[in-house]
């Protein structure tokens, strides 16, 4: 017989072979969503160790979050039934921390550097406009921020890009000086930014080639993930781990007793690294963030003789699901079609719902997610989708009303508390003594009497005396303040000093390992009781207190958790560790709950049903993108994300009005509906909405009337093939919902939201009384607002206060 083939390759089909086997040097995987790309990157990770082609330690495989590298290590794993020690699999931000705590000096840094977060840039920045006035130059610490960002991920610093902008334009020079003084602040404070921890590896790696040549000499094999969003400066940095080491510099690496014979080639060269990428440029949503396609298109360029794999065959989705994702991304100019096709069978139709309001919408999907339940789907495999945090609100107010476990995946992070980062600000402070920023958030928190007057006075103190803020603490005798703001000052940095001390280790192992120092859940309790953090918020009388107290609670079994599982772990890993953690992160598949996220957190996931909300324009595309170029065909981008992230349930929904800001505003559905062929989607609506034969009386309602629940057909009814053969208690309606050629759009829209109604010229004013569909009667309390969103405030008999836009409210003056 043959050689027998690894079961690491069972149930691949050819491509999905080819990919995981191919031994060359370069290796690019195009591919549309739900292809097995992940999979096949994870496959191959596996084969190249069964095959004893790489060691462990050899790779370096990176993923889109912290949760896909432990999802793709856990299965490498699964596998291989054997550990993977050695290993890299993380999100590129994780090693490039590794790498830089590691060399660190070389580049003038302190190994326990800070990591700034969005919040600490934005501090930072504010400080430095106001101390420049650069607000009267228009500068706003996000628009500063943005723009510091997008050059950072160029690998732009603040003196290249002062060579290439005007700098007679006073803004470029303002501009300019913000940028030099946010790098210096960073400097002093040993803190790097996010788009630092790439970009300054990159510059680590060029301006010392022999530590970049140990890194190749390393990593034999580099795995990509999601390459379509990576920037440029990702994009240089996976080029510096892939060059080959010239044979001079292996040859003085031999010569510094680097073993590297074994890794020379003919002309006493290493060669580079092989490379793998996998992407999907119509899964591209991070311009903004300054990811670059042209990395895959130019792929071939950049590594000639590259092997390029197709893979077409989708394992997600059912097939309706699919055509819908291919229609709408076919949309799109300036792509390669792909042929994506599923034997998964067409599956259910699309279920499209207009909803009167968003709380209508979030009342659906509430309603929506019980049938599926009850129909025996979990909780965990389905997920509610959002193009903006705002859109939650809603949505968990109904979860929460129906008893529904929920889970807003990366929504207001826990470590994004104020509570939380106070806390961990005393752990900065300990860790990196130079951290400014952590030392001015805490200097007064708890309240020690010590004024914002002191705060920016040590701070000057400090730069006049080339001093350290620490220093200029300890020294702030000099400043001639109260004696008590003085001794306030001197105990917490006795405090830190103190709290440095006992991380000391107190012995050596024979082994020359250092034991016996603090761990992080000893500094942090000892921090919290010598600065009364905790004591003061558990005494508050502010309800909000006992809130923050629990938090900070947790935060300390964190850290107990923290050293369980890392026995030999320090308190800057803790703190490098919570810095990474990214959006997608908290997920918790086994916690059986719905996920709610946002469409740009939702990338690499898949759900057996998943709701997509707010399909209308001004959320998707969102206003922001909508005028700018090239924004609608990303948001398409995003939508496209959105809908292939289903397997066998998607339900797409709008609202026709939606409050926002305090503000009612009226909502068109989304153009890229009309992308999708009609056949694919059954419409529904809310009850008590008009429909598109102009009668006033909605469908739903006169199939009630008819035949009660069952007397109507609905997509989730029996028949299903799927095994999710629930009830839905919402009207159907087999609306076309394609523009027909030449019809103006708002007849389409009318179409889809199956509304005619017009109350525009309905004269209400306070003291009538009127007819909901829903609410019943009820009487007018004032009208407020213009034209099309003038608003009736009404007092209704039975259901309560609400308020109503006139122009498309299902109601009736009597
Ligand atoms: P995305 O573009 O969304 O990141 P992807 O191309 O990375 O998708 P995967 O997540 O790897 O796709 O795979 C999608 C689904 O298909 C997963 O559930 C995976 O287990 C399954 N799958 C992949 N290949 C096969 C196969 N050959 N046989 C059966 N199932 C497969
Ligand atoms: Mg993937």
């Amino acid at each position: 017989g043959g050689t027998q083939q690894s079961p690491l390759l069972d149930g691949l089909n050819p491509q999905q072979k080819e990919a995981v086997e191919y031994r060359g040097q370069a290796l690019l995987i195009i591919a549309g969503a739900g292809s097995g790309k992940t999979s096949v990157l994870t496959r191959r990770v596996a084969s190249l160790l069964e095959t004893r082609d790489a060691w462990p330690s050899q790779i370096l495989a990176i993923t889109f979050t912290n949760k896909a590298a432990a999802e793709m290590r856990e299965r490498v794993h699964a596998i291989l039934g054997q550990g993977s020690d050695g290993m890299w699999i993380s999100t590129f931000h994780s090693s490039c921390v590794r790498i830089l705590r590691r060399e660190a000096e070389k580049i003038g840094l302190s190994s326990t550097f800070s990591i700034y977060d969005s919040a600490d840039t934005k501090v930072t920045l504010k400080r430095i406009i106001k101390g420049l006035d650069a607000d009267t130059y228009g500068f706003t610490p996000g628009s500063a921020g943005a723009k510091i960002s997008k050059l950072k991920n160029e690998l732009a610093d603040a003196d290249s890009y002062a060579r290439n902008a005007n700098m007679s334009d006073p803004q470029e020079v303002m501009f300019v000086e913000i940028f030099r003084q946010y790098q210096a602040r960073l400097r002093a404070a040993s803190a790097l930014d996010f788009d630092d921890l790439i970009g300054e590896t990159v510059y680590l790696f060029r301006a010392f080639p022999k530590v970049a040549a140990l890194y190749r000499r390393r990593f034999r094999h580099l795995l990509v993930d999601e390459y379509q969003d990576t920037n440029h400066a990702q994009y240089a940095l996976v080029h510096e781990l892939t060059r080959p080491v010239t044979p001079e510099l292996a040859q003085e690496m031999e010569d510094d007793g680097v073993h590297v014979r074994n890794l020379r080639d003919a002309s006493g060269a290493i060669p580079g690294a092989s490379l793998t990428v996998v992407g999907d440029s119509d899964q591209s949503i991070y311009a903004f963030r300054g990811a670059d396609t042209r990395n895959i298109s130019g792929f071939e360029r950049d590594y000639p003789g590259a092997r390029v794999i197709l893979l077409e065959q989708n394992y997600r989705s059912t097939q309706n699901i699919l055509s819908a994702a291919n229609a709408v991304i076919g949309h799109n100019f300036d792509r390669t079609d792909k042929k994506l096709w599923s034997a998964g069978g067409d599956g259910e139709k699309i279920v499209g719902f207009t909803a009167y309001s968003g709380h209508d919408e979030a009342q659906f999907v509430s309603d929506e997610i019980q049938v599926l339940h009850a129909a025996g789907m979990a909780y965990r495999d389905m997920a509610v989708f959002y193009r903006t945090n705002a859109q939650t609100r809603a949505l968990e107010e109904i979860l929460v009303r129906s008893a529904t476990p929920y889970r807003v995946v990366g929504g207001t992070k826990f470590y994004e508390r104020a509570e939380i980062k106070d806390a961990l600000a005393y752990l900065i402070a300990v860790a990196n003594p130079v951290d400014e920023l952590a030392l001015r958030r805490i200097l007064n928190t708890p309240k020690r009497g010590i004024g914002p007057a002191t705060e920016t006075g040590l701070s000057s103190f400090a730069d006049d005396n080339e001093l350290t803020f620490r220093q200029a603490m300890r020294n702030s005798a000099a400043l001639g303040l109260g004696p008590k703001v003085t001794g306030a000052i001197l105990e917490l940095a006795e405090l830190l000093d103190a709290a440095a001390l006992m991380l000391v280790p107190t012995s050596v192992t024979d082994d020359g390992v250092p034991v016996g120092g603090a761990n992080v859940s000893e500094v942090l309790e000892f921090l919290l009781n010598g600065s009364g953090l905790l004591a003061g918020l558990r005494n508050s009388r502010d309800p909000q207190d006992e809130v923050r107290a629990e938090n900070i609670e947790e935060l300390v079994a964190q850290t107990k958790d923290f050293n369980k599982e890392n026995p030999d772990g320090g308190l800057v890993d803790f703190l490098t560790q919570v810095s990474l953690v990214a959006a997608a992160d908290d997920l918790d598949d086994a916690s059986g709950t719905v996920s709610l996220m946002t469409l740009h957190t939702a990338k690499g996931l898949e759900y057996e049903a998943v709701f997509l909300t707010g399909v209308e324009e001004g959320l998707l595309p969102h206003q922001m993108s909508a005028n700018e170029p090239g924004g609608p065909a990303e948001e398409r981008r995003l939508f496209y994300v959105g809908i292939t992230r289903a397997r066998k349930r998607l339900y797409l929904s709008l609202a026709m009005t939606r409050a926002q800001f305090g503000d009612i505003n009226v909502a068109m559905p989304s153009r890229y509906l009309q992308e999708i062929p009609a056949d694919l989607i059954d419409w529904k609506q809310s009850p008590g909405m008009a429909n598109s034969r102009g009668g006033t009386q909605p469908r739903a309602l006169n199939a009630r009337r008819d035949g009660g629940f069952g007397g109507f057909g609905n997509s989730l009814g029996t028949g299903s093939n799927d095994g999710y053969g629930g009830r839905s208690s919402y009207g159907t309606s087999k609306q076309p919902v394609g523009l027909p050629p030449g019809k103006p759009k708002t007849e389409w829209a009318n179409k889809i939201t199956g509304t005619v109604r017009d109350n525009g010229g309905l004269e209400l004013q306070a003291g009538d009384r009127i007819r909901h569909h829903d609410f019943g009667e009820g009487r007018v309390n004032q009208v407020t607002g213009e034209g099309t969103k003038r608003i009736a405030h009404v007092q209704f008999d039975t259901a309560g206060a609400k308020k109503l836009l006139i122009k498309i409210a299902p109601i009736e003056k009597i």
